[in-house]
């Protein structure tokens, strides 16, 4: 990747000024001249020119950025139903590389690239990085995944666009992950954020501090859901700052939605992207502030763009203003996708409430695990959560922990779990995200 800091000035607090601080007149004009392009371009790809002849909608209806709504949304089964190439508004020949998603919640899918396309994920990425103060001069280490996840190569391009020196050390093995950031003077990591946690154990066992130890100043986690909770305990675990970083391989990977400075919610890049919050039952967009699906529209995509791609993610609307002078709009973090929520005795639970819970007692690590099972007719809920200190000799300040835990639960999900407090270090840790549940349930509900 071409190495485009070097020509900047550090001192600018945007990488690409003109466009991060488009006002909203700006942003929607862009927006729409991207859209009617895209919308015609997408008329290579033999599924979208059916759909909206199907529709009965032509390019040309698409007048203003409102007429969005009557285009047809594209979900994770049309990716499927047209694996691997269907969705491609390009030649093969033109694409230079493909990824595709980890499959969290089913089979993969496949999202193609062109150069221009890796060229813009880039720019976003580089975008994200310099917005949170990463400048040429930093040492950045990438612990994700390299390979079909985009995690490992968006970054990775994306790093080395603004400059910064790139330490690809992809997931795990966190001996050495600590040596690279010790003798490299590493500053910046991206991370998914339960993997943090673990490196931190490992450098407790090696008598390592971060603080005093390493050159660290900012973290880049995401690629899972977390709580404003967990990323607290991560600044404080560490003494770095921590930015949200929301990233779908549908959309190209990370780099689509980051926090800024303030640390107010993500902004989505909307020169990029149309962000739409729709109520996944009507389908019908719901008023800012409210709770809904996170619907986008990729506008400046060659390879295959999606239009009213519906991300199962929920979210809303913050606001389309910062402090930080950028007007792109601000979105919540994730509370989870809709398919993550667990139904319980009728009750709606989603994994990060509880985590939200857990995080505030401080007897307790960072690592959880919910088991559903049923019993006889019943479902129930286990909470197994790891211990920051074994203090297994005091068996009864063992049972209160416990049972206030339940409490706090209760209050919050409104049933009583089964709570279990394992020794540090005794649930199983994934390479890549999280696994927060394991449903046993003879029923699926
Ligand atoms: P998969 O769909 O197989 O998990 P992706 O790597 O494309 O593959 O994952 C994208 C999904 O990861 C998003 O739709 C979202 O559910 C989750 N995700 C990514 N970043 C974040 C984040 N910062 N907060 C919460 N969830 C996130
Ligand atoms: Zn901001």
């Amino acid at each position: 990747m071409k190495n485009i800091g070097m020509t900047k000035d550090y001192s600018c607090e945007y990488f690409n000024p003109e466009i991060e601080t488009m006002t909203r007149e700006q942003i929607e004009a862009l927006q729409l001249e991207r859209l009617k392009a895209t919308v015609k371009h997408c008329m290579n790809s033999p599924f979208y020119k059916k759909r909206f002849k199907e529709a009965g909608i032509t390019p040309e209806d698409i007048k203003t950025l409102g007429d969005i709504r009557n285009i047809p949304f594209t979900t994770k089964q049309d990716l499927r139903d047209t694996y691997p190439f269907g969705l491609a508004s390009v030649s093969i020949e033109k694409c230079t590389r493909l990824h595709s998603s980890s499959g969290t919640t089913g089979n993969p899918t496949v999202i193609l690239h062109t150069d221009k396309d890796i060229d813009e994920w880039a720019n976003q990425v580089a975008r994200n990085l310099w917005m949170v103060g990463l400048r040429p001069t930093d040492v950045f280490q990438n612990s994700s995944g390299y390979g079909m996840f985009t995690g490992g190569l968006g970054f990775q391009n994306g790093a080395e666009k603004l400059g910064m020196l790139t330490v690809p050390a992809a997931a795990g093995n966190s001996l050495r992950q600590i040596k690279f950031i010790k003798d490299f003077g590493t500053t910046a990591i991206h991370a998914v954020p339960s993997y943090l946690t673990r490196l931190k154990e490992v450098m407790d066992q090696e008598g390592i501090d971060p603080r005093r130890d390493t050159k660290l100043k900012v973290f880049a986690i995401g690629a899972e859901p977390h709580s404003e909770e967990q990323r607290k305990r991560i600044e404080d675990m560490f003494g770095v700052k921590a930015y949200n970083s929301f990233g779908m391989s549908e959309m190209c990977g990370p780099g689509v939605g980051f926090e800024c400075k303030e640390q107010n919610g993500l902004h989505f890049w909307e020169d990029y992207y149309i962000v739409e919050i729709v109520d996944p039952e009507t389908l019908e967009p719901v008023p800012d502030g409210e709770i809904g699906e996170l619907v986008l529209t990729s506008i400046c995509r060659e390879a295959m763009p999606l239009l009213r791609y519906r991300t199962r993610d929920l979210t809303r609307v913050l606001g389309r203003s910062c402090p930080c002078g950028r007007n792109h709009v601000r979105l919540d973090r994730m509370k989870g996708r809709s398919d993550d929520m667990m139904v319980l005795k009728g009750v709606n639970i989603f994994p990060i409430q509880i985590e939200k819970i857990l995080m505030r007692f401080p007897e307790l690590a960072s690592n959880y695990l919910i088991t559903l099972t049923t019993d006889e007719d019943n479902d129930n809920m286990t909470v197994e959560v790891e211990l920051e200190d074994l203090f297994t000799d005091d068996f009864q300040r063992l049972l209160d922990l416990a049972s206030r835990i339940k409490r706090a639960l209760k209050d919050e999900i409104l049933l009583t779990p089964h709570v279990k407090l394992v020794p540090k270090g005794s649930l199983p840790v994934s390479e890549g995200k999280a696994v927060r549940v394991i449903d046993k349930r003879k029923v699926y509900q």
